[in-house]
Formats: structure tokens, sequence, C-alpha cells
């Protein structure tokens, strides 16, 4: 199957040419075609299927070939994001999608001046890609009016919950108009989601691209149990070692994000990060430098695991466990995208082993654990079993005796 039997139009192909996209993803060619027949979709599809690119090349369609001009402070399409690294990276693929089409998109986020926005939102916008708190900001200040709104797509629907939008989805929700077409994309379906997407759609046609909840097939995922106080040597050992190139590892909390960059930076390794405390800029600075290879290691707390598009990103390594399991398939999905192999590795401390019985219950398979010589824990790291079980409380640590460890 082609895009152009998709019935897309030629801006749109000679786009796609040009981006050298051969042959539509799944879920590019269940969602092209009922999104420009104007059907609701429910989708459950991780980042890295080319699930973007199912939804804005219908919609950019729609948008330059039906319905009025756009008025003043009007936006014709809306798409929610969680993060403003997913918000700019979602409407880079608009703009690269929608490059020989004449429409007016663009961008809101917060954490960065809102004047600029407002501005742009005067002469109205065909398309803003937005996060929610911002844009409820935007709406009241009178910036934005949603009279004109014909689509609206919520992206990464879980985590826009998770990260405690759903006060600012509900204000939004009943500003917007009901005659309008939602398509509602998530990577998993709890109860609220599926809650959510019952008040929002209707009729939708649901695709399902990946078995719910499960890892992409094409990661090889394994572990290291390691003590807590030995995962940073351990870590620049590995690197070292493996001669890795460029790494993304994923850290629990934004205070151990810079310990482990300035340890990295203090042995000449080039390591930036990205979390919540940083400023917008500084994020979207470290985020380029690592795209452009003048990073090595990128760390980053959850914030960052959603949505984030790195070519060929080869390797991604847990640091940290995530608190919930979720995010782990977020994480890992970083690596592996659009059909390329990847591996993830966790380091993992005894502590850590209810999140790994989590883990492992949600993507229903056993990590595989491998001890790095010289690094085999003094705690160890109590089994789980195939229903992600941990048969073993893990002990009360022991001192240490010199000149010994125990294995797993
Ligand atoms: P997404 O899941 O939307 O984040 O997309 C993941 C990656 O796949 C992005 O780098 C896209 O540019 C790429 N991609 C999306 N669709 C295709 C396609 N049909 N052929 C080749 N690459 C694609």
């Amino acid at each position: 199957m082609s895009f152009s039997s998709l019935g897309l139009i030629s801006p749109l192909l000679q786009a796609l040419d040009a981006l050298e996209y051969k042959l539509p993803t799944p879920v590019q060619a269940q969602a092209i075609p009922a999104v420009l027949a104007g059907r609701d979709l429910m989708v459950a599809a991780q980042t890295g299927t080319g699930k973007t690119a199912g939804f804005a090349l219908p919609l950019l369609q729609r948008l330059s070939t039906e319905g009025a001009p756009v008025g003043s402070n009007a936006v014709r399409a809306l798409v929610l994001v969680p993060t403003r690294e997913l918000a700019e990276q979602v409407h880079e693929s608009f703009r690269a999608y929608g490059r020989h089409l004449p429409l007016r998109t663009h961008v809101a986020y917060g954490g960065v001046s809102i004047n600029p926005q407002m501005m742009k939102l005067r002469k109205g916008l065909d398309l803003l890609v937005a996060t929610p708190g911002r844009l409820l900001d935007l709406y009241g200040k009178n910036a934005v009016k949603f009279t004109q709104l014909q689509a609206l797509v919520l992206d990464e629907a879980d985590r826009m919950l998770d990260l405690g939008f759903s006060r600012e989805l509900d204000a939004l929700i009943a500003a917007f108009p009901k005659r309008r077409q939602t398509l509602l994309f998530s990577a998993t379906y709890s109860d609220p989601i599926r809650a959510l997407a019952t008040s929002l759609l209707r009729d939708p046609l649901t695709i399902d691209v990946s078995p719910r909840n499960s890892t992409v097939k094409s990661i090889k995922q394994w572990l290291i149990p390691v003590d807590k106080k030995r995962k940073s040597e351990l870590f620049c050992h590995l690197l070292k070692k493996n001669g890795w190139g460029q790494v993304l590892v994923f850290v629990k909390t934004r205070k151990g994000v810079e310990q482990l960059v300035e340890t990295l930076l203090a042995q000449g390794i080039r390591a930036d990060s990205i979390h919540g405390d940083k400023p917008q800029p500084a994020r979207l600075r470290a985020l380029e430098r690592f795209k452009s290879d003048e990073v090595q290691v990128l760390v980053a707390t959850d914030v960052a695991a959603r949505g984030l598009d790195i070519d060929d990103l080869p390797l991604v390594v847990n640091f940290d466990l995530p608190i919930v399991a979720e995010d782990y398939i977020h994480r890992t999905g970083r690596t592996g995208r659009a059909g390329a192999s990847g591996e993830a590795i966790s380091l993992v401390a005894a502590d850590e082993v209810q999140q790994l019985a989590a883990i492992e219950t949600l993507t229903r398979q056993i990590l595989t654990r491998n001890d790095e010589q010289g690094f085999e824990p003094e705690h160890r790291v109590p089994m789980t079993d195939a229903r992600g079980q941990v048969l073993k409380k893990p002990k009360k640590p022991k001192k240490p005796k010199p000149g010994k460890s125990q294995g797993v």
C-alpha cells in the first residue's frame, strides 16, 4: 500500500518523498483514510509507530481542502500534548509534512513568554500545537477562541492525565464546540483514559497497533543488578568498556540527574541534562546538542521520556527504574523506533525490586539479569517470578565483608 493509495494530495506526497517515507506504517494505513473520512479515532499506539504522521497528514489535508478561512484569534485544529518538547516535535512534523501547503501553524507552551504566542494568534491559526496549561492561559486572556475549531487531537493522553492536566483538559473541553472531529492517542489505556474517550468521542474507530502495555519487540532489554551507591561508577565503566556511542539515561530525580551529569563531565564525558527545573530554552538546547551529536550522554527525568524522537538512538539506560511502570515502556520506546533495533539496559538496586516486579507484570516478560564483573551487588536483588511477583523480600542490608561479594 502506498501513501497515494490512501488518498493523500500531491503537496503532501511531495513532502513525504523528500522525507523518504516509502510506505505507510500500520497506524498510518488505518488512521489516514479514517481521518480523511471525518471519523473520530481512539488509537493505542506508542511513539515510534509513526502515529504523528497518522494524524498530521490527514488533518493538514482537511485543513487545506475544507472549511472557511480562519478568523482573527481563531484556531481550526488543535493538538494537545503533555510536554513542551513533544509540542516542539509535533509542530516540527506538521511543518515538515505541510511545507507545500499555505497553512498558518504555531506552537504554544509554558515556561516562555506568552506575548509572542498572543501576537501569532491575532491573525488566527489553521493549526495550533499546545500544552493544556498554556492554552488555558491564552484562552483566559481572550487570545484564542474556539468557535472555528473543527478538529482536536489529544496526543499521549495518558501522560497528560499522569502529569495532572485533567482539570485543564476539563476546562478546555467545556470551551470547545461539540461538533468537531476528535482523535485520541494513548500508549496505554487505563480506566481514566477509557472514561475520557467515552466522554469525548463519537462512534470512534478503534485502532490498536501494538499489544496493550507491551514494549517494542525489536528492543533488547536486560538488567544489571548493582548496589545503589555504585551505579555512577558502573555506568562510567560500561560506557568506556563497551565503547558506547550516544546514550539516553533516565534518572529518577532532578538532583540525581545533575549529580550524574557532574560526574560524567568531571571525567571528560560530554553530557547534558533535561528535567523540569531547567528553563525551557536550556532544555531544548540540551536536546538539540544531543541530536547533533555534540553531547554523548543525555541524562533526563521522565519529563523527557515521552515523545522525544531522536533518530537512530541505539541505547537507553535506566539508571533508576521508574516509579510508574508505564514509564518503563515510554523510556525504552526512545530506542528501536520506526523498526530500528535498540537496547535498553536497567541498573537495578535491591530496593527497586517492587518496581521491577511491576514492570515485568506490565510488559509480561522477565528481564534477563547479567552481572557485571567487579560490580556484583552486596545487597542482592530478590528474584521475581513469571507473574512479576517478588519471590523473596529484600534482606536488610548487611555490613559488607571486605573482598567478598554476593552474586545473584
Ligand atoms: P512517531 O511515532 O510519530 O513519533 O514517529 C516515529 C519516527 O518514524 C519519526 O522519526 C518519523 O519521522 C518516522 N516515520 C513516521 N512514519 C514513517 C514512514 N511511513 N516511513 C518512514 N519513517 C516514518
